[in-house]
């Protein structure tokens, strides 16, 4: 589990903004769920036999009253719950947003941590691939704001549950005449969950898995025109992707339409960013009245990772700083200073003591466009020495105090803003 320290604040609030701006731009709307909730909710929303239920969820019986509760590993299964519980479907169908905090008790790697963050969408009561494709247009145009240029998309669908327990039944039958080459996780699972083994990371397995019977050739012919409506959408507005068989993602309820974006920048090993897709079957299972849903998830801290190697560092904590002769000017410093927010300036205020020289170092750490400087002198004459610190012949004009703002916000002010 992470801190996120104040130097990186600039880059999530980045992130956020953007998010917050595109997602809007679709009409989606944001839900704020608790981060706490029944075991009960996650076994059954997300499946026993996956490896969140198995061996990621933070699970504790509440001393108070001895409620099994879980640390949220993921928002689908809230977000759900709190639509059943509110009834939104009523009003017709939703276009959800969340962000926030998920938490998987998972080996903490490059990429992959304890407490991680998510930003997802939920779109719920929507049958077509109409809004699969939205939400696929969605990601690419955040990713086309936020500059972010190697990310690809992969697609595959997974068909009807009749359509995999037929295609299930197949890779039973193939999986277990070759039993030998199985791993002890592809032998557990060969029985509970054999889809899940195609998904297999070990090297030893790859070209069993490449000949295993594929769920495409088990598909009937509404799935199959869900699928192709898809793919007509993205090709018609000129996104790029690949139809990528084995992905059948990590969650028991997804049907049809599935996808990821995956990193493909050169100097790192690839990664998925975003996975989603269709689940039309889980708000029935939760308890509520049969629809359709489907939505995806993004790993904010790898999309930060990413980010941080195209976008300019940025440090500025605010426009000014106010530099005087402490501690005798405080009261002049402070209503000057106060003055300045008022015309909406970012103002950072000298505390405490201090020689000029100590004060303009930390004016320049601050990242500040300009210096005000109070003086002896200044004050004396009611005025202010105005410094700018980005030029490198650090121009300075002297104003009287009470024109201090009109002068900066005149002259253009602000690496920040
Ligand atoms: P994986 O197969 O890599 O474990 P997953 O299927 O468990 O991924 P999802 O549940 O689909 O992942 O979550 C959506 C996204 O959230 C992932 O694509 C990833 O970017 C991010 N994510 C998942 N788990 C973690 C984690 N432990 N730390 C950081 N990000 C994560
Ligand atoms: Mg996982």
């Amino acid at each position: 589990m992470n801190d996120v320290l104040p130097a990186q604040q600039g880059l999530w609030r980045y992130f956020e903004e953007t998010v917050a701006s595109v997602v809007t731009s679709y009409g989606y709307r944001q839900i704020r769920t608790p981060i706490l909730e029944h075991t009960g909710l996650f076994l059954r929303g997300i499946g026993e036999v996956t490896d969140i239920v198995e061996k990621e969820m933070y699970s504790f019986t509440d001393a108070l009253n001895g409620e099994q509760l879980t640390l949220r590993p993921e928002s689908t299964a809230g977000v759900v719950r709190a639509v059943i519980e509110h009834h939104l479907l009523r009003e017709g169908p939703q276009r959800l947003w969340y962000q926030g905090p998920m938490f998987r008790h998972e080996r903490p790697q490059r990429g992959r941590y304890r407490q991680f963050h998510q930003v997802g969408l939920e779109a719920l009561g929507f049958e077509g691939p109409d809004i699969d494709a939205e939400l696929m247009l969605l990601c690419a145009r955040l990713w086309d704001e936020l500059g972010l240029h190697n990310l690809h998309l992969e697609i595959n669908s997974l068909g009807q549950s009749e359509e995999r327990i037929t295609h299930r039944q197949a890779l039973i039958e193939y999986l277990s005449a070759h039993e030998s080459s199985l791993d002890d996780d592809a032998k557990r699972r060969l029985h509970s969950n054999p889809l899940r083994i195609l998904d297999s990371k070990n090297p030893a397995m790859q070209s069993l898995i490449e000949d295993a019977p594929k769920l495409d050739r088990f598909l009937g012919d509404a799935s199959r025109a869900h699928f192709e409506g898809l793919q007509a959408m993205l090709r018609r507005r000129g996104l790029a992707f690949t139809i990528n068989p084995r992905l059948v993602r990590g969650l028991d309820y997804y049907n049809l339409s599935v996808f990821e974006w995956v990193s493909t920048s050169t100097d790192k090993a690839p990664l998925t960013v975003c996975g989603g897709g269709r689940y039309d079957g889980l708000i029935e299972t939760l308890g509520g009245k049969s629809a359709p849903g489907c939505g995806f998830a993004i790993g904010v801290e790898r999309i930060l990772d990413l980010l941080q190697a195209v976008l300019p560092e940025q440090h500025a904590v605010c426009d000014v700083y106010v530099v005087h002769h402490a501690p005798q000017s405080h009261l002049a410093a402070i209503d000057l200073a106060e003055q300045l927010r008022d015309h909406g300036l970012d103002v950072l205020l000298h505390c405490g003591g201090g020689s000029f020289k100590s004060q303009f170092r930390r004016a320049d750490a601050s990242g500040a466009a300009y210096a005000v400087v109070l003086g002896e002198d200044e004050i004396a004459q009611g005025q202010a020495t105005i410094k700018d610190l980005r030029q490198a012949s650090a121009s300075q004009a002297q104003v009287p105090m009470v024109e201090a703002a009109h002068y900066i916000l005149e002259h253009g002010f602000g690496v920040k803003h």
